[in-house]
């Protein structure tokens, strides 16, 4: 049943800019890569992109990936052309320091740096301490003359950082959250053939800023069941307990359990880690007391649809050097496939 996976899509993908209401080039990118497989393809008012593939029941298999990542967005140019910016869904400044971005205007982008001044001329109390994100800034290296008619407020930006692979099967770039969900979810649909649902699969805006994409999309959709496909933190780190891992890298697709937004059914939870038994799918638990998903949304659409978020381990989540694992995204892949193509019983 597993199909080789083209990772070259993925790296595209991650190197796509597009935050979050900003999703248009990865829509583009999509609807290209993805139309010649679907029966019908839309975008509606928020930007989600739905495509339908028609099954062989009359139940409905709602899937949901967000285009977006986190990014920042320009709020004021100071006299000398740097640029202050604020956060668009949840970036630690920590993470930012020192960092370059492609800010995107009209006419194309520019290569920003996050500066901040140098050890040698920090005080004393200022050493060692994590630089507030009023204090960041970013230089395009123009004259300010210049900035004021390249860049406006309001125009974005997003880390910039190469997709890479390293180590033992890891993958990192900037946007694996949720890139990777995106790429699981193209590549599957790309692989229905005949599926037992009739399949929705709808790329979704506005995640990372409050899941806003899933909502209006679950509406439009008759849902007899939803999986999201997303990634989430993992938190195997050094000084962090075994017990608040959420998931380990490299253990298999999670399978969320419970997160701040949603409790996956029992019925539904216990059909999946079922499949996962049977076909031989490394799958882990995902157990998160804080963040959600587009589950959050989609679960208390309408009447309810019964709803899972299967997530990739990710490591670093939300900075420019976010990690996953080969062996997830193949086991992610090969869950959602098999409920799409073969039906999920609960
Ligand atoms: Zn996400």
């Amino acid at each position: 049943m597993t199909s080789k996976l083209d990772f070259s899509i993925l790296k595209t993908l991650t190197q796509l800019p597009g935050i979050s209401g900003r999703e248009g080039q990865v829509r583009d990118y999509l609807k290209n890569l993805l139309a010649p497989a679907a029966d019908e393809v839309r975008t509606d008012a928020l930007g989600n992109l739905i495509l339908t593939k028609k099954g062989t029941s009359d139940k409905t298999l709602l899937l949901c990936a967000h285009m977006d990542e986190v990014g920042l967005m320009v709020q004021f140019i100071d006299e000398r052309g740097f640029l202050r910016f604020v956060t668009v869904g949840g970036i630690d400044p920590r993470t930012l320091l020192a960092q370059r971005v492609r800010v995107q205007t009209q006419n194309g982008p520019l290569l920003g740096i996050i500066g901040t001044k140098p050890a040698h001329i920090t005080t004393e109390a200022e050493r060692g301490k994590a630089v507030p994100l009023k204090d960041l800034f970013i230089d395009v290296g123009l004259p300010a003359e210049e900035v004021k008619k390249r860049v406006s407020p309001g125009d974005w930006a997003v880390l910039d950082r190469p997709y890479e692979e390293f180590g033992n099967g890891l993958i990192s770039a900037k946007a694996i959250d949720n890139r990777a969900g995106v790429f699981i979810q193209a590549e599957l649909f790309k692989n229905l053939k005949n599926p037992f649902y009739n399949v929705y699969a709808v790329f979704t805006v506005q995640e990372e800023v409050g899941v806003r994409g899933a909502t209006t999309a679950a509406f439009g959709v008759d849902a007899d069941v939803c999986l999201c496909l997303d990634t989430t933190g993992a938190a195997d780190i050094p000084g962090v307990a075994p017990q608040d891992y959420i998931v380990r890298l490299g253990g298999g697709v999670g399978i969320s359990a419970l997160d701040a937004r949603t409790i996956t059914p029992q019925p539904l939870f216990d059909a999946l880690t079922q499949i996962c038994r049977e076909k031989q799918i490394a799958y882990q638990v995902r157990i998160a007391q804080r963040g959600g998903n587009d589950a959050g949304a989609v679960h208390l659409s309408k009447t309810g649809v019964p709803s899972c978020a299967l997530s990739l381990p990710t490591r670093n989540i939300h900075s420019n050097v976010e990690v996953c694992a080969k062996p997830d995204v193949q086991a992610m892949f090969d869950l959602a496939l098999c409920c799409a193509q073969q039906g999920i019983v609960f």
